[in-house]
């Protein structure tokens, strides 16, 4: 059962141990007062000359000392970064939002001014930006138009002990940097034009972490110097449960119910999976308190993930409202990226989702996002979340034996995502993925592969050279597959409709609203927009009818008929919404490279649209067997089509998904049919761009 069991153990004593716990909803501090309360406080005049003194710096500290917002504020204050701007990157595109909007209130300013952003598909920044927190993916891309990053006078790379690939490839790339903006000489590697805006424009580079592994960095960086930020952790009991659980979620509820009603006040943060955990159990919460006898507190539930719209972000550093508990249900996003206040109550479900390439000898030949275990540093990490403000306590939904077993740290993403994004992107700043200096070099199957997708698309010819199609594809922030079918549109005279189905497929939410109970009655309502073809020629239907009512063409008018309009079709209002703001961008990235979007294949014209989908999605193709189900093409997986599209029932010769989904089966989600002459067409096309 979900009791927690009695088995204990201490995580950490610290000195104040003996302080007061943090009372429940106590007033928050001025930002000042704030700010100078932070254990950071304490070194800030170490940490800005060790920063002033060395070209490297590594900073560790515990989560929630401080690092993440005040040294760029204290590096900006010493002037150390001279007329340069200061980018603080991040693994996650809600941490770096995030973060700028506490950096800036801080600063006493509005965000996109002095303190800005810059992450995919949302942009906040201007003249006078001078700290920009940005995802570790922005800055890459920003490498393709300014290879030694000159704009930036300091490089702070955040989160690092968390090695995503992106992270791996900065280091990297860093490391060449400095070389080349500190030495002096600027000839010696970059040849051409890169030699003039060095000695004048050194490069600063800081890297954070909040595990002790820094070592590793500093060896990585010549022995670079390695500081330590002084935390301030209270103590945390951690229970372990006597036996494994089911059911995570469930029991995460009855975890919750049990501290609700029996522990002393003090906020709860829960550790799950993902979205779609979050919000069922967000659900089940919600329904719980409602019906609380009138004695017992409320419960203000609040969900923290990474599609989590930035509007609802800021709630949850805000005090429970009085007399409430706050219940908080994140994803790994609150281990260490981000310190919500006021929590004295973990309860961890021992689950996160990772990003795994599955080969395509058994499988999809990409990316998948699994639900697995933590390791043993995660798992502390997320118990120490309760011991901020005063002792706490963690429930492990997990035995202690499971923890013993759980690996002691991730594998770095390097050795477990696919490459293809990352090579294609190195190829036009004429990288090589096998010579560049990682800290962990990728798996050789792992570059072969992503070599193979490559020249399948036409990015690379035979001899691995990047052709003007690959630089083109490059350009466009969208993984490989969808620039390649952004780029075969231009061709087939559709870009105005690929870019409205791409634009849906890049929203982190899902555009339907789909669950076995409601699936008749949602397939019933939306089958107005529903197109012979299939799943993405809907999709452009559904983009039509909801820009006509945002245009004020329908009934509909504003924001909360636009939602109650999306609510009777069971759509996902915020990825419509969503969508417009990322076609906005791919337009304007269009524009900036002299392609005219505008161009369109006409209503009622699918052809066009699904051939320039098929160019970029080869390896998501399958055929009809004899029994009804499908063979993938390039793989060797049988799929079948899942129950929520709209060709579920039917019996097409081929047909072309956007994802593969693993339950007892395999299910292809998404789905169009195309033709047999489309497949053929696209060989000869393929033929005769690697001539
Ligand atoms: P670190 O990077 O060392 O983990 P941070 O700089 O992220 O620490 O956090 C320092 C403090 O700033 C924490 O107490 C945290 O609660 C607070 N903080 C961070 N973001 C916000 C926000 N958006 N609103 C209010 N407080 C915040
Ligand atoms: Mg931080």
């Amino acid at each position: 059962n979900g009791r927690p069991g009695s088995k204990k153990m201490r995580l950490q004593s610290a000195r104040d141990a003996e302080r007061s716990p943090a009372k429940g909803h106590k007033r928050q501090a001025p930002v000042k007062e704030q700010r100078e309360k932070l254990p950071i406080a304490l070194g800030r005049d170490a940490i800005v000359e060790e920063i002033r003194r060395n070209d490297v710096t590594i900073l560790v500290g515990e989560t929630g000392s401080g690092k993440t917002t005040q040294v760029p504020q204290y590096l900006l204050e010493a002037g150390i970064a001279g007329d340069g701007v200061i980018a603080i990157t991040q693994p996650r595109k809600v941490a770096a939002t995030s973060l700028a909007a506490r950096v800036a209130v801080e600063q006493g300013v509005p965000v996109g001014g002095l303190v800005g952003y810059s992450v995919r598909f949302d942009e906040s920044t201007s003249n006078s930006t001078r700290i920009k927190y940005v995802t570790d993916g922005m800055i890459i891309r920003e490498l393709l138009s300014d290879e030694l990053l000159s704009k930036y006078s300091i490089v702070i790379v955040d989160e690092a002990h968390e090695r995503t690939l992106r992270t791996d490839l900065l280091l990297a790339n860093l490391k060449s940097i400095i070389k080349r903006r500190n030495a002096g000489e600027g000839t010696s590697k970059g040849g051409k034009e890169k030699g003039r805006a060095q000695r004048t424009n050194p490069l600063k580079v800081v890297i954070m972490s909040a595990t002790l592994d820094a070592e590793k960095f500093s060896k990585y960086y010549g022995n670079a110097k390695v500081l330590y930020v002084q935390g301030r952790q209270h103590p945390v009991t951690i229970y372990h449960t006597a036996a494994s659980q089911q059911d995570y979620v469930d029991s995460a509820m009855r975890t919750f119910y049990q501290i609700h009603t029996d522990w002393p006040p003090g906020d709860v943060l829960i550790f799950l999976p993902g979205q779609e955990d979050i919000e069922n159990l967000e659900k089940s919460v919600e329904l719980y308190s409602k019906r609380l006898p009138v004695d017992i507190p409320g419960v203000a539930v609040l969900p923290m993930y990474a599609a989590l719209p930035p509007n609802q972000q800021s709630a949850i550093f805000a005090p429970a409202p009085h007399g409430m508990r706050k219940c908080i249900l994140a994803t790994n996003i609150a281990e260490t990226s981000i310190t919500i206040p006021g929590i004295k109550y973990v309860i961890d479900t021992g689950k996160c989702k990772e990003k795994r390439y599955i080969s395509r000898d058994t499988g999809t030949g990409f990316d998948t996002l699994l639900t697995k275990d933590i390791t043993q540093s995660s798992a502390m990490q997320r118990a120490g979340r309760a011991g901020r403000e005063g002792p706490g306590y963690c429930f492990r939904l997990y035995t202690e034996d499971a923890f013993k077993s759980m690996p002691l740290s991730a594998e770095p993403e390097i050795r477990r995502v696919t490459l293809t994004s990352s090579l294609l992107q190195l190829k036009c700043l004429g990288q090589d993925l096998e010579k560049l200096d990682f800290i962990d070099k990728p798996e050789q199957d792992s570059i072969a592969s992503a070599l193979a997708t490559l020249y399948l698309l036409g990015a690379l010819d035979d001899s691995k050279s990047l052709t003007p199609l690959g630089r083109t594809m490059a350009h466009f922030p969208l993984e490989p597959t969808y620039a390649r079918t952004l780029a075969a549109s231009f061709e087939h005279g559709c870009p105005s409709e690929i870019l409205s189905i791409l634009s849906v497929l890049s929203a982190s939410s899902k555009l339907f609203i789909d669950n076995t109970d409601t699936r008749e009655a949602a397939s019933e309502s939306r089958s107005k927009f529903r197109a012979v073809s299939g799943d993405h020629m809907t999709i452009l239907n559904i983009v039509k009818a909801y820009e006509e009512i945002r245009e004020g063409k329908g009934h509909e008018k504003g924001k909360a008929g636009r939602r109650e309009w999306c609510k009777r079709q069971f759509l996902n209002e915020r990825c419509l919404s969503e969508a417009l703001e990322i076609r906005a961008q791919l337009r304007g990235v269009c524009e900036r490279m002299k392609m005219d979007w505008t161009v369109s294949a006409g209503e009622g014209n699918d052809q066009p649209v699904l051939k320039s989908l098929l160019s970029g999605l080869v390896n998501q193709a399958a055929f009809l067997q004899a029994d009804g189900s499908y063979k993938q093409i390039m793989g060797p997986s049988i799929v079948k089509i899942h129950p929520s599209s709209s060709l579920c029932d039917k019996k097409v010769p081929v047909i072309l998904y956007d994802e593969l989904v693993y339950t007892s089966q395999i299910y292809a989600r998404g789905v169009s049919a195309i033709s047999r002459s489309a497949v053929q067409e696209l060989a000869v096309f393929k033929r005769r761009h690697s001539d």
